[in-house]
C-alpha cells in the first residue's frame, strides 16, 4: 500500500513523483485530492483511469500563489480579484477563461478552467515543491463518497495511486464552492464557503444547475464543443470521395485520402489516446472541414469516456 504520512520526507516523495508523471493523493482542507502535474497529459489521463469514470469531468487546477493563476487562465475579471482577496487560500473555486496552454483533458474540452488555492499546509507544501499547478479532482472512485481520510483513499484506490499522503482527517469534509464570474457571477456548486458570504463580496449569485458542465459537457452554449459535424464510423468503410473534405480521428490506424488525420496512439494505448483526445478534436475542428469521421474506440477503461464524448458530439 503506497500510504505514507505527510512528513517532510513524504512530501518530498510526493513532489518527486508528481514532477515525473506520478499520480498522488493528498489532503486538502476540503477532501482528499488525486493530483497530477497540470501539463502532463498522460498523468492526467491516469487520474481518470484510476477514478474509473465512464466520462470526462473537468478537473480543478490547484495553485500555490496568486501569480500562478495567469499560467492557467487567460483573463482574470475584477470580480475574481475581489473573491481571491477575500477567500484565498481556501475552499473557493473560480471558473475563469482557460489559457490555451492548459491541456484539453484537464478541462474536458471546455473553454474555461476551474482554479483554486488550497489552504491545507500539506497541499501547499506539495504545490510549492512542484513549483507548478496541479490538476486534482477528489480522490474517490466514480460514484463513491468523497474521501475525508487517507484510509478512504487507500480502501478505494489501493495500490493504484503512486502515493497516498496521510495528513489526517480533512477540515471541511465538503467540496469547495464553485463560482463562475461571467457573464454574471453564478453559483455552480454549493460547497464549504456559504453562498451568502460570496454574495457579500460580489452581489447576488445566479443559481445555475449544480454540475451542469458535467451532466452535459459541451452542451452548454458557453462551453467548447466541436462545430464540425462528427460521426462515429469505421473509416475503412468510407469511400475515397467522402474522405476528401473530411478529417479522421483514429486510435492507431492511419487512413489515406482524408483532408486531415489525427491518430491518438500508435501503440493503441488508451491512456495515451485519452491524453491527446481533446486537443486532437480541437485541432480537427479548427480546420473548417465538412465533417469529422471518428473511429469507434474500445468500450472499456478510458475508451468508454472517449466514446461518451464522441457520442455527445455526434448527437449534436
Ligand atoms: P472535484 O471533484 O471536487 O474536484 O470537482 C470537480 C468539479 O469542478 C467538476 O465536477 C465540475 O463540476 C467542476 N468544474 C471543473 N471545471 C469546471 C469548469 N471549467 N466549468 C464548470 N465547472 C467546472
Ligand atoms: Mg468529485
Amino acid at each position: 500500500m503506497p500510504l505514507s504520512s505527510a512528513t517532510s520526507d513524504g512530501i518530498a516523495r510526493a513532489v518527486a513523483l508528481l514532477r515525473n508523471g506520478g499520480v498522488v493523493a493528498f489532503p486538502t482542507e476540503t477532501v482528499y485530492g488525486l493530483g497530477a502535474l497540470v501539463w502532463d497529459t498522460r498523468a492526467v489521463a491516469r487520474i481518470f483511469e484510476l477514478k474509473g469514470r465512464p466520462s470526462f469531468d473537468p478537473l480543478i487546477v490547484h495553485v500555490a500563489h496568486r501569480s500562478w493563476v495567469e499560467r492557467v487562465a487567460s483573463r482574470i475579471p475584477q470580480t475574481a480579484e475581489a473573491l481571491v482577496e477575500r477567500f484565498w487560500p481556501g475552499p473557493l473555486t473560480l471558473v475563469l477563461d482557460r489559457h490555451p496552454r492548459v491541456p484539453g483533458i484537464v478541462t474536458a474540452g471546455l473553454g474555461t478552467v476551474a482554479v483554486r488555492m488550497p489552504s491545507h499546509p500539506v497541499a501547499r507544501a506539495i504545490l510549492r515543491g512542484v513549483g507548478e499547478p496541479l490538476a486534482a479532482p477528489s480522490a474517490n472512485p466514480f460514484g463513491y463518497l468523497s474521501p475525508t481520510r487517507a484510509e478512504h483513499v487507500a480502501d478505494a484506490l489501493g495500490a493504484r495511486a503512486d502515493l497516498i499522503l496521510d495528513g489526517g482527517r480533512t477540515h471541511h469534509g465538503l467540496e469547495s464552492t464553485i463560482v463562475a464570474l461571467e457573464p454574471a457571477p453564478a453559483l455552480l456548486r454549493p460547497g464549504a464557503i456559504a453562498a451568502e458570504s460570496i454574495e457579500a463580496v460580489v452581489g447576488p449569485l445566479e443559481r445555475r444547475r449544480q454540475n451542469a458542465a458535467v451532466l452535459a459537457p459541451g452542451q452548454l452554449p458557453v462551453h467548447y464543443a466541436p462545430h464540425t459535424p462528427l460521426r462515429i464510423i469505421e473509416p475503412g468503410e468510407v469511400t475515397p470521395a467522402e474522405r476528401r473534405r473530411a478529417g479522421v480521428l483514429s486510435l492507431r490506424e492511419a487512413f489515406e485520402g482524408y483532408a486531415a488525420a489525427r491518430r491518438l496512439s500508435e501503440r493503441g494505448d488508451l491512456r495515451e489516446a485519452a491524453a491527446a483526445f481533446f486537443d486532437a478534436l480541437h485541432e480537427l475542428d479548427a480546420l473548417g472541414l465538412e465533417r469529422i469521421d471518428a473511429q469507434p474506440l474500445p468500450a472499456h477503461a478510458l475508451g468508454l469516456a472517449m466514446m461518451d464524448r464522441l457520442e455527445r458530439a455526434a448527437a449534436r
